[in-house]
């Protein structure tokens, strides 16, 4: 029997600093969320695990990539309804708590939520027009 090497991952962009950053910080806010409200330790319950994948992903498809808004800025609503509400839950409760425990990271997704959101540039949208004088 032949043992072959694993497939090449998908030739997709390796992820930027900024969505990696994202993607540690939301694993972080899980991780307190999960232990404090689940009882879990170090490793979250298959329900956040989920959350957390589902969020990792949206953010390696995310079409700003690297020039990526705060996601409560984004005017591309990614997540699903019900997705959406769980990670604003989880951001709730932890996010008042990060500057305990990743006092770098929560200083980082604060300055990530002062940026102004980038609009795409084919759904733009419509702009006032100048008043008549
Ligand atoms: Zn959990």
């Amino acid at each position: 029997m032949q043992h072959r090497p694993p497939p090449p991952p998908a030739p997709t962009e390796p992820a930027g600093r900024r969505i990696r950053h994202e993607q540690r910080t939301i694993a972080a806010m899980l991780d307190i969320y999960c232990r404090d409200l689940h009882g879990t330790a170090g490793t979250l319950c298959p329900d956040c695990a989920r959350l957390g994948e589902y969020a990792h992903r949206r953010l390696e498809t995310c079409p700003f990539g690297e020039e990526k808004p705060a996601c409560n800025q984004c005017e591309v609503h990614c997540y699903s309804a019900a997705m959406r509400e769980r990670v604003r839950e989880v951001m709730r409760y932890a996010g008042p708590r990060m500057p305990l425990r990743h006092p770098l990271m929560a200083i980082r997704h604060i300055l990530a939520e002062l940026r102004r959101a980038p609009s795409l540039p084919k759904r733009r949208r419509k702009t006032h027009k100048p008043a008549k004088s």
